[in-house]
């Protein structure tokens, strides 16, 4: 079994230490990792684990994850020894309230008939599930051009319910983050350590971003596996008895959403074959939101992502939805070509942020 390279053998900072620019500080640092039920950021925790220090583990969950991944977060901190892990979850029911009380409002002024206006509104209530109830707000899922889902599901309710208590209080926040260089180009020139400029997400009303900047709040990134290879984090889940993820056994190369918006055509084509029950989710989504939507129609997939979208065309779920890229993804190379994977890269400051795997 190959070594894992750790570039940092030793902690660069423990709960109490200081560099040489806050050694006149009083404020201690406390550390933040990220878990996302994927390889890299298990890596991540096993490490901090080894490492010694204290340090907070927090999960966000979108709602728009496997069941397997909930319960390999709800089981790790008993199976590897570790802090228990704190679960975040973003809460859209006043968004929600405010979107119903608009739709009531406006729309039929708008040109939307008397019937959709009462099914919109009937619908629009919380679900609980916060990938959808996000969706229903915005009238639209999250594409490459409006990626809105990463950080409301994901940034805003770690930021809200872990790191601003810890930065108002006082310390500098370190986050951990399973980030490694060899994934892709966009990765592989990321620095080990970051300064961040503005750590509050960016979709938080300004004066959130003020309040950061005016109390001087501290905080680092730190992706202690950016030079692993794929190897060392399974050898690092062996080294601590941990089986990872079972999706990875099931084929996924990737753990995060399921699906991803961006995720590529073979593991669309996994997916729909092992868990069709995904489809059907999304598909009964897609009309929700469709419901809810001014416009008429939402799709999973962004319609304009499709080469058979042509300006002008009736965009449909029939059309355009779930069960028609998934169609897509049986079909062999010199079919419809187009890599969402892509997409998901050129979204850098996410991938830079790394919560999605
Ligand atoms: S995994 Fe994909 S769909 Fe889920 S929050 Fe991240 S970018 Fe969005």
């Amino acid at each position: 079994m190959r070594e894992i390279l750790d570039y940092h053998p030793a902690p660069l900072f423990r709960a109490d230490s200081r560099t040489r620019r806050d050694r006149n500080s009083p404020k201690p640092y406390e550390h933040v990792v990220s878990i996302s039920g994927g390889k890299d950021s298990t890596a991540v925790y096993l490490l901090a684990i080894e490492r010694g220090m204290p340090f907070t583990a927090v999960f966000a969950d979108t709602g728009n994850e496997h069941p397997a991944t909930y319960e390999f977060v709800e089981r790790l901190a008993e199976r590897a020894g570790g802090p228990p892990i704190v679960t975040v979850k973003a809460d859209f029911s006043k968004a929600m309230a405010r979107k119903r009380a608009f739709i009531l409002r406006n729309w039929e002024r708008m040109g939307v008939s008397p019937e959709r206006v009462e099914r919109a509104a009937a619908l629009m209530l919380p679900t609980g599930n916060p990938f959808l109830d996000l969706c229903m707000v915005k009238g639209r899922f999250p594409s490459a051009k409006s990626r809105f889902c990463t950080d409301e599901t994901k940034l805003v309710p770690m930021w809200i319910g872990v790191e601003r208590p810890i930065l108002a209080d006082g310390r500098t926040l370190i986050r951990w983050l399973g980030v490694r260089g060899e994934e892709s180009l966009a990765r592989r020139d990321l620095p080990g350590w970051q300064r961040m400029g503005d750590p509050v997400p960016y979709s938080l009303p300004k004066p959130h971003h003020a309040e950061a900047s005016e109390q001087g709040w501290r905080t680092y990134v730190y992706r202690p596996i950016h030079h692993w290879v794929r190897e060392d984090v399974f050898a690092m889940h062996a080294r601590h008895g941990i089986t990872p993820n079972p999706l990875y056994g099931w084929g996924a190369e990737r753990v995060g959403c399921w699906p991803c918006i961006f995720v590529k055509k073979e593991e669309l084509r996994l997916i729909a074959g092992i868990d069709p029950s995904a489809i059907d989710r999304l598909d009964e989504w897609e009309s929700i939101v469709s419901d809810v939507s001014k416009r008429g129609v939402s799709t999973f997939f962004a319609a304009v992502d499709d080469p058979l979208f042509t300006p002008g065309v009736i965009v449909t779920t029939a059309g355009f939805g779930i069960r028609s890229f998934v169609e897509w993804s049986k079909t062999s190379r010199g079919g419809r070509q187009y890599d969402l994977m892509a997409r998901f890269e050129a979204g850098a400051s996410c991938v830079e942020i790394g919560v999605c795997e």
